[in-house]
């Protein structure tokens, strides 16, 4: 049975439905699959599947606890009707390369493709606990929102997500603070992204409460990583059904990055068979990871930008821990001395072999606002396609990086979340009022406002709660006094 167990130590071992539950270990530590070398999807077999026999293919390779039916139905209700593309994530032409779109769910962020089966996997795997599940979540702008509509009205199930305060567009926001429920809260934090998920980490490390089970909605999660394997090989096979490349033939992803989820996950896909070249790690002004994987020297010591991507706005990203570990032959002693510095000085600096190791398969980049900017320009221009700004910074890199292989690029978000940018972006005069600016840039590209988004002018604020970092774990505290 395939075991999970944590970076900081390897004798905290779980069940999938187990690390599900739980989030984050309670040493801090993030859960692995353990033997993930011996596992294998054979990509001849997944040739006439759709997404949801794909997605059950990855699934069952790594939660064995759950039945076969569990899977299915957890499958089977986040990818019905909830997505606007039969494909889930239909993939596209774009120039010389491809766009993996993973923009089309309930949210219109790529957030959603997890966030819609999370809750589901979440309540087979906590059946018959008589405890209250609290899940908290960080979010630098997408996750909040795809979190929301997931647990939303969930029996049993409660939910706190904190942003950063002015720090997301103001579509993001408006999505949050306008959602119903009566099991949701949503708080903005005097703070960036950083300090909302050392929050987040520190509330599952210090608290424990009989009653109520602390649980995550953000990429710490197994439960939210596991399903963003499924795209990159649906995208491998949408590729070859289309005849445009050949079987066993490598490809290339071009990844926006923050949190080192969504690439971690290509990792994942490439483990297990997926034929891919590099996994190329976009960062935006914000470029600690570009410079760790250069240099194997990670260090947070140095000034934090807002950005036109504020989903990317993050200088601790929480997944490369799992890339380590995985690397590094599951050397948890090794991971947490790592960890211990980062926490203590903000640095930490890799051996040589381990850097060489990440090189194999990872390449960087990053890409600034001006370059942002213009790649969502030529974007429009040349290939008559509307990106959003963090989309434009995988754009930016595919246009330097070639290697022989096909370049695919994931397209993470709605160019309709940042209107004005967009807007700006491709030399149109920015608007007073965002949805304005939205409208506009519809009738520019003539490409569809989702629903989602447009109602969002038309809906009441009703949570607009703000803090400080050091009383954001009071609100905690106190609303699971109000659960219990
Ligand atoms: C979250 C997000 C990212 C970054 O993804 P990670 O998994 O955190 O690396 C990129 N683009 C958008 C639009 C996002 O919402």
């Amino acid at each position: 049975m395939s075991k999970f167990v944590s970076t900081r130590n390897k004798e905290e071992v779980k069940t999938s439905k187990q690390a599900i539950v739980e989030g984050l270990s309670k040493d801090g530590g993030l859960y692995v699959p353990l033997n993930i070398f011996e596992k294998r999807i054979e990509i001849e077999n997944l040739l006439k599947l759709s997404y949801q026999d794909i997605a059950l293919k990855v699934f069952l390779t790594f939660f064995e606890d759950f039945s076969e039916q569990e899977l299915k139905d957890a499958i089977n209700r986040a990818y019905d009707s909830r997505f606007s593309e039969k494909d889930i994530t239909p993939i596209s032409k774009i120039g010389d390369s491809y766009m993996l779109e993973l923009y089309h769910g309930p949210t219109s962020a790529f957030k959603d493709v997890a966030l819609t089966v999370l809750p589901h996997l979440l309540k087979i795997s906590y059946k018959n606990q008589n405890k209250k599940v609290y899940i908290l979540t960080a979010t630098s702008g997408d996750t909040g929102k795809a979190a929301l509509e997931g647990f939303k009205n969930v029996e049993d199930t409660y939910i706190t997500v904190f942003y950063p305060n002015e720090s997301v567009s103001l579509i993001q926001e408006k999505q949050m603070t306008t959602t119903t429920g009566e099991n949701v809260q949503v708080v903005a934090v005097n703070g960036n992204f950083d300090d909302c998920q050392r929050l987040v980490k520190e509330c599952y490390e210090t608290i424990r409460d009989v009653q109520v089970q602390l649980s995550s909605a953000n990429s710490i999660n197994i439960g939210r990583l596991v399903p963003q394997v499924v795209y990159y090989f649906k995208a491998y096979i949408d590729l070859l059904n289309k005849g445009e490349i050949n079987l066993g033939e490598k490809v290339n992803f071009i990844v926006p990055t923050g949190n080192f989820g969504n690439i971690l996950a290509g990792y994942l896909a490439k483990i297990l068979g997926c034929p891919i070249n590099k996994l190329v790690c976009v960062s935006n002004k914000n470029n600690i990871l570009t410079d760790f994987i250069k240099t194997g020297v990670y260090d947070t010591n140095r000034k934090f930008y807002n950005t036109i991507s504020p989903s990317m706005d993050i200088l601790v990203s929480s997944n490369l821990e799992r890339l380590l570990f995985i690397l590094n032959n599951y050397d948890d002693k090794k991971i947490a001395t790592y960890m211990k510095e980062l926490k203590e000085n903000g640095i930490y600096k890799i051996d040589k072999d381990l850097l060489d190791k990440i090189r194999e398969h990872f390449e960087a980049f990053y890409c600034d606002e001006q370059d942002c900017k213009m790649a969502i320009k030529e974007a429009f221009e040349k290939d008559k396609r509307l990106i959003d700004t963090h989309t434009a910074i995988a754009y930016f890199a595919s246009k330097q990086y070639k290697n022989g292989s096909k370049n695919i690029i994931l397209a993470t978000a709605s160019p309709y979340k940042f209107c004005n940018n967009v807007l700006d972006s491709i030399n149109s005069d920015k608007k007073e009022n965002e949805f304005d600016a939205m409208r506009e840039l519809e009738k520019i590209s003539g490409e569809k406002i989702p629903e989602n988004l447009k109602e969002v002018e038309f809906l009441r604020e009703i949570h607009n709660e703000v803090v400080n970092v050091e009383n954001a774990k009071k609100i905690v505290l106190e609303r699971i006094e109000q659960i219990k």
